[in-house]
């Protein structure tokens, strides 16, 4: 299969991608993945419930449905949508190269331009009890879901010492009676002056070498967390009602590894303000090229962006 333009994933960046692309007649081709990246097709918002900070749905939506619809508006114009994982590409010479998982012996697919739009995950500590409580008090996201209603006037933990901790434990504050933030050394990672602004709020309470080792709760919901203390071994209990991850994410640039210039921490670099990559023709958008906002409306954002970004580029270089 030769396509003008392929969109490799189908969370938000990948499907306003392909809508834009669509609709310019382009007869985008987007592979969804099988389970790619431990996501559904749809990706990280098909594992939450309430989106409530999405422009247009007044009264939220559920994750699960929000992608679904993104999925029925770009077929509507057109994409041909794969539920298949592309497993390899070679950009070095074009037209680009992919194979589809379980079919890299076989032939490959081609495209003049390819849209990057892989995602990431939230890292997770896999604690005892996690499973459990994982969106049922435990989140990798306080943007996302800090104001919902279990979490007004409870105390609250933060764990990590970055500068997401940070803002994260900086953002809960206002829903939270009191933010704790877990950290495993006795200094923050964060910068200088996140740092200082997390100190110096009365509602935050840093409590140093300490990593969590166990979620508990009532069975519905979580209520306390164990924590070590890694200098003395001393176990102690907090409780608390909501728990946020602030340990990093991971993009998920294995794919384009070693043939797009990636940062140290992996993710995609991209020309400033817009979503050229280090090879003339291969775009990227959504949270693959994004470790500070990572929200579902930016990543459609620079969806749109990438999609008008290589509809030019097509022009330039394949006139019709
Ligand atoms: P993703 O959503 O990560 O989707 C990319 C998908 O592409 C993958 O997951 C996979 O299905 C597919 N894919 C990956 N690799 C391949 C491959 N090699 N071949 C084919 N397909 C592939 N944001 C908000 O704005 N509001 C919220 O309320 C909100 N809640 C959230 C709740 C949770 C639990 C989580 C985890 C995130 C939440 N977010 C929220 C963040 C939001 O989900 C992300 O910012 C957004 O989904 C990123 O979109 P994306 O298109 O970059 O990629
Ligand atoms: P970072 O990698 O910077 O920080 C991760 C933090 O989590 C560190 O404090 C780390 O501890 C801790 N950690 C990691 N693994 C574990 C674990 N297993 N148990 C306990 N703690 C753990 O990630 P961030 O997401 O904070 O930031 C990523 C990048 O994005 C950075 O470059 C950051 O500057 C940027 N960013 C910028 C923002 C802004 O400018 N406003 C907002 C958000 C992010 P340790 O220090 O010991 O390794």
């Amino acid at each position: 299969m030769h396509a003008k333009v392929i969109i490799i994933g189908s969370g938000p960046a990948g499907h306003t991608a392909a809508l834009y692309l669509s609709r310019a007649t382009l007869k985008p081709v987007l592979f969804e993945g099988f389970l790619a990246n431990g996501f559904a097709p749809g990706g990280q918002l098909t594992t939450t419930t309430d989106v409530e900070n999405y422009p247009g749905f007044p009264e939220g939506i559920m994750g699960p449905v929000m992608m679904e619809k993104f999925r029925e508006q770009s077929s509507r114009f057109g994409t041909e949508i794969i539920t298949e994982t592309i497993s390899k590409v070679d950009l070095s010479s074009k037209p680009f190269k992919l194979w589809r998982d379980g079919a890299e012996e076989q032939t490959f697919d081609t495209a003049d331009s390819l849209i990057i739009a892989t995602g990431a995950a939230a890292k997770r500590l896999h604690l005892p009890g996690e499973d459990i409580y994982w969106q049922k008090g435990i989140s990798a996201c306080a943007v996302c879901d800090g104001a919902v209603p279990i979490f007004r006037n409870k105390p609250l933990a933060v764990i990590g010492g970055g500068d997401s901790a940070a803002e994260e434990a900086l953002f809960l504050t206002k829903y939270g009676s009191h933010v704790y933030v877990i950290v495993r050394r006795d200094k923050l990672r964060a910068s200088k002056v996140m740092a200082n602004r997390l100190l110096s709020n009365p509602k935050v309470t840093v409590i140093w070498n300490t990593i969590p080792i166990e979620c508990k709760g009532d069975g519905k919901l979580l209520n306390l967390l164990i924590t070590k203390d890694t200098k003395t071994g001393e176990e102690k209990e907090l409780s608390i009602n909501g728990l946020f991850y602030a340990i990093g994410h991971v993009p998920a640039t294995e794919l384009v590894k070693n043939q797009l210039e990636l940062d140290t921490d992996g993710y995609i670099m991209t020309k400033p303000d817009t979503t050229y990559t280090s090879v003339e023709g291969v775009f990227a958008a959504g949270d693959v090229k994004d470790k500070k906002y990572r929200q579902a409306i930016t990543s459609a954002g620079s969806g749109c962006m990438a999609a008008l970004e290589c509809e030019r580029w097509l022009s330039e270089h394949f006139p019709e």
